[in-house]
């Protein structure tokens, strides 16, 4: 048996915490990540997909290719979705709305303008 620690942090290859020997990120971890992250969500979804990774890498490694099933939603299931941004509903958006209805619309020339984004 692992000596546990203090830190709720991930024993590779297991992928289970240091602390408690549950599935990482257990909930203290997770409440961890969410006040570490607290002002950068995105940044929080690019280091759990980084782990996810690492996780699947290693679950691979140990099984000959075989992941848990669930693996997505243990890293990233937890996660509350980021609020909708008032410059994504009135502001970049808004450009794309025009070119969408010329599409369904047949207009080759804004589809073609918009291949260019
Ligand atoms: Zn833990």
């Amino acid at each position: 048996m692992k000596a546990l620690t203090d830190r709720h942090d991930p024993a590779r290859p297991e992928w289970t915490c240091t602390a408690t020997e549950h599935p990482w990120p257990c909930t203290v971890a997770r409440t961890a990540l969410l006040a570490q992250f607290a002002n950068d969500r995105r940044g929080l979804i690019l280091h759990l997909g980084a782990r996810l990774a690492d996780a699947i890498d290693d679950f691979a490694a140990q099984t000959h290719g075989d992941v848990p099933p669930g693996l997505t939603d243990r890293f990233m299931g937890w996660v509350p979705e980021l609020p909708e941004e008032p410059a994504e509903r009135e502001g970049a958006c808004a450009s794309l709305r025009g070119p969408r209805k010329s599409i369904r619309a047949g207009d080759r020339a804004e589809a073609a303008a918009l291949q260019k984004f």
